[in-house]
């Protein structure tokens, strides 16, 4: 569903994404783990192009991704992000920060939009909460949110960037297990995370990236069980 080839980004001097091959299949759960600054933030930006590449291409469904324009609001609601730090409207109620996107990009009439977000919000628990602002929620019930409202727009893949690590550690589970939910019902998902639990139980895959490139990448009992690499190694070492 989702390829990368050859994919090369720089920040100036710095080589943050060096030839990265990625192939995401279709509703597959990919985790992405590696040390801070590997560039695992940089990669899922490169997927929605809110980061340029310098070399290489990235399909989605066959398409290279667009340059600018409509096509590119297309292909950002066909990825849905959710983010480390919310990014709610807030100024807009919970309900209409799910109605939005669904108005705007995708021409859906109000009470249609009105339908879906309702369901989207009780499908992630955070129904009663529909006419509330986000500042009037839980750290967990606005991400809870931001993840109703990527799903609005139906898309073909979801990209979660270490979307628990704002969390107070009593919120974190009621977002991961949403997340759970829809690896189960096969949803094509790559997520950033520090939550070895949810790779464990939820993913096909571990990519695990340093320097900017993919060291390793296997299933998650292999890859927790057996790393190859000394910077697997060592990675694990400190965090399990
Ligand atoms: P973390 O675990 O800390 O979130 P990460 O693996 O997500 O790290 P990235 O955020 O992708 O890492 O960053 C990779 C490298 O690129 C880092 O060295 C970072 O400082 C640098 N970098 C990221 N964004 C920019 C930018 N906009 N301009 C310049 N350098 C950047
Ligand atoms: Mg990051």
């Amino acid at each position: 569903l989702v390829v990368l080839t050859g994919v090369n980004k720089h920040f100036g001097a710095l080589h943050v994404l060096q030839d990265i091959d990625l192939t995401i299949g279709r509703g597959e759960v990919v985790v992405v783990i590696g040390p801070s600054g590997s560039g695992k933030s940089t990669l899922c930006r490169t997927i929605n192009r809110l980061e340029t590449i310098d070399a290489g291409t990235i399909t989605i469904d066959g398409k290279p991704l667009p340059a600018e324009g409509r096509e590119l609001a297309r292909l950002r609601s066909d990825v849905g992000m959710v983010f480390q730090s919310f990014n709610l409207f807030a100024h807009k109620t919970v309900l209409e920060n799910v109605m939005l996107g669904q108005i705007k990009v995708r021409g859906t009439a109000k009470a249609e939009a009105e339908t879906k977000a309702r369901a989207l919000l009780e499908r992630v628990g955070v129904a009663a909460q529909a006419d509330k602002y986000p500042a009037q929620l839980s750290g967990g019930q606005q991400q809870r949110v931001a993840i109703a409202r990527a799903l609005a727009m139906d898309p073909k893949v979801m990209l979660f960037d270490e979307p628990t690590s704002a969390l107070d550690p009593e919120m974190i589970n009621e977002v991961l297990e949403v997340m759970q939910q829809l690896a189960r019902e096969g949803m094509t998902m790559v997520v950033v995370t520090h939550e070895m639990g949810f790779a464990r139980s939820a993913a096909d895959r571990v990519v695990f990236m340093a320097d900017g490139r993919i060291v390793e990448q296997a299933t998650p009992e292999d890859f927790f069980s057996n790393p190859r690499s000394d910077r697997a190694k060592d990675f694990l070492s400190k965090i399990l």
